[in-house]
């Protein structure tokens, strides 16, 4: 129900995308992903997934357990437990481990200077892709289509995306764009940030990388509105269906 309410949305706009339509977006923290995902799926009236959230909540959890995340067997001992739901409207996405709105602590730093160590884990990795591609799935199938965010969507989760798109920007933006977010934590300086940045790219090398028929935006010099605005022009560009 809220699926064809979704594309009643984007019929109204003259041109839509191809229905269960998959738009890819990847790039590092900070380089305006999460936001300007959520955009565009408002514009386009696409459901919206958010795949990093599902990694930190499992960081949470984990972190609350008090299991050791460097224990790579104490971690896959317990990954099965948590019940991790993700919400795909990108007005109230939503997240819950057990029934608990998780979507605050998820955003600390705390859980984002641990969160790279456990998707490093392969089984971890196999389980929430394949959480994510039931997601993605199910809303492809009710032809609501459906815009998903983070490192290695347009690699591995959805290589047939229809759209995909590679958002970067320069490692000094990104630290300041995080800093701002975290503007209640006096030690979230840009400076350390940046070093906590760096370390969180290293260990994230291996999923962050552009699929090669992705396109790719730089968004350093960019607002959140410009980067929307490229991202929905592009999807129209590639893949819009005018109506007649
Ligand atoms: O996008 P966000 O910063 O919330 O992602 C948090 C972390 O989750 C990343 O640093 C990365 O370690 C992991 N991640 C991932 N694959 C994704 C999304 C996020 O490995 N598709």
């Amino acid at each position: 129900m809220i699926e064809s309410a979704a594309n009643t949305v984007s019929a109204s706009m003259g041109e839509v995308p191809q229905p269960g339509a998959v738009i890819a977006i990847d790039g590092p923290a900070g380089s305006g992903k999460s936001t300007a995902a959520r955009q565009v799926a408002i514009a386009l009236g696409l459901r919206y997934l958010d795949t990093g959230a599902m990694y930190r909540a499992l960081t949470w959890w984990l972190q609350e357990q008090r299991v050791d995340l460097v224990d790579t067997q104490a971690v896959l001992a317990r990954i099965g437990e948590p019940r991790i739901e993700v919400g795909t409207d990108p007005r109230q996405p939503g997240i819950t481990v057990d029934g608990r709105d998780v979507a605050g602590p998820i955003r600390t730093r705390h859980v984002s200077n641990s969160v790279s160590t456990v998707a490093a884990i392969p089984q971890v990795r196999a389980e929430l892709i394949a959480m994510q591609r039931d997601i993605i799935a199910a809303a492809a199938a009710t032809g609501a289509g459906i815009v998903a965010e983070g490192r290695d969507i347009g690699t591995v989760v959805a290589p047939g995306a229809a759209v995909k798109v590679f958002l970067t920007a320069s490692d000094e933006v990104r630290a300041r764009r995080r800093s701002a977010e975290l503007g209640d934590d006096p030690a979230a300086t840009v400076a350390a940030v940046q070093r906590e940045q760096t370390r969180r790219d290293q260990r994230d090398a291996a999923q962050l990388v552009a699929a090669p028929d992705a396109v790719e935006i730089d968004t350093s010099a960019l607002s959140l509105d410009e980067v929307v605005s490229m991202v929905v022009a592009t999807v129209r560009a590639r893949m819009a269906v005018p109506r007649g």
